[in-house]
């Protein structure tokens, strides 16, 4: 579910399916209360009886100053819940003691040197992917819930093997539940961007063969 009336993320990717980043928060934004909403998703919850909640927005949902009360909602429920965040902000405190309130954290990452970071995933002035992988570190070691951990492979940025081993030791030490090695999204940008899926199965194989534990 999306959770947010219009696209506010701390990077602004230039393959992003949703299209430029107009608002480029790097801390928490207020929105208008949720309290009707609440009630229309608790509503929906027991209409549908999902075995989850995925929170998937239109962006960097940990930035929305309601987000605690939209998972008490759906624990309220009794629904564990699944949040997307591209991870950058998991190192703070603040935002990390927000994703721990959720069962499952799916995290990312794009690009393997920090030129490319910058290029491709234009974050807010001063992050740098150091401290992203560390972010990312940081919070995993704390958390208690289950950690997915999805790397995209892009071409010509992070498919030569010299990569595709920094991913690995990225992803070990991150330790993640379960790993997806995806390719972007969207038929256009795979053309120019995109390994095909031969290649990405080779490269499922290799992190498998390093027992990770890759799904699809
Ligand atoms: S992190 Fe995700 S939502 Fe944010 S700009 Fe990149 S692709 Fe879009």
């Amino acid at each position: 579910m999306n959770i947010l009336p219009e696209k506010y993320c701390n990077f602004d990717c230039v393959f992003c399916p949703i299209g430029r980043s107009a608002h480029k928060p790097d801390d928490t934004v207020e929105f208008e209360p949720v309290t009707s909403a609440l009630q229309n998703l608790k509503e929906q919850i027991r209409r549908e009886n999902p075995n989850l909640v995925f929170i998937n927005s239109k962006g960097e949902v940990l930035i929305h100053n309601q987000i605690t009360d939209i998972i008490g909602c759906i624990h309220q429920e009794e629904k564990p819940v699944r949040l997307l965040s591209n991870g950058y902000l998991l190192g703070r405190e603040k935002f990390g003691a927000i994703a721990n309130l959720c069962e499952e954290i799916v995290a990312e990452i794009k690009t393997v040197r920090d030129q490319d970071f910058k290029k491709l995933q234009r974050p807010v002035f001063g992050y740098c992917l150091e401290e992203y992988v560390e972010n990312l570190v940081s919070f995993r070691q704390q958390y208690q819930g289950k950690f997915l951990f999805e790397i995209t492979i892009v071409k010509k940025y992070n498919d030569d093997p010299q990569s595709i081993q920094w991913l690995m030791d990225t992803a070990a030490r991150i330790n993640p539940d379960r790993l997806m090695i995806v390719e972007l999204d969207g038929e256009k940008v795979r053309k120019t961007l995109g390994v095909g899926e031969e290649r990405l199965e080779e490269i499922r194989r290799q992190f498998s063969k390093q027992s990770f534990r890759v799904v699809f």
